[in-house]
């Protein structure tokens, strides 16, 4: 298996994330590993009520877009860190290899495809 690929992949995937999770969101302040939707300051208190309506509207899909990016940013950064372990390609569930097709097509893999949820 071509680690050292799957790992520049894994690698590039995590800044796009990062770049993607910056676009809607900040990093909580109180908790560097948390991403929160929405500009830091989010205008709740704006004089415009249809605004602020957009506002929260746009905050709610923000934050359920961010909660996807989140997990998938976990599992890579998870598949990043096996790869530095030396535990990288192994089912979490039962310790199997994972076949190289389904790392190839998805280096951030968890589980092997019996696994799979
Ligand atoms: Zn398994």
């Amino acid at each position: 298996m071509n680690t050292k690929q799957l790992k520049t992949k894994l690698e590039k995937e995590l800044e796009d994330l990062v770049g993607e999770l910056k676009t809607l969101g900040h990093i909580n302040p109180e908790n560097p590993a948390d991403w929160e939707a929405g500009p830091d300051n989010l205008n709740v208190l704006s004089a415009d009520r249809n605004e602020t309506a957009d506002q929260i509207e746009n905050y709610e899909s923000n934050t359920s877009i961010l909660k996807q990016l989140e997990t998938q940013y976990g599992d890579v950064n998870n598949a990043l860190k096996k790869i530095a372990s030396g535990t990288y390609g192994k089912c979490e569930i039962c310790g199997e290899i994972i076949s190289e097709d389904r790392l190839e097509a998805n280096p951030s893999a968890r589980t092997c495809i019996a696994h799979a949820s």
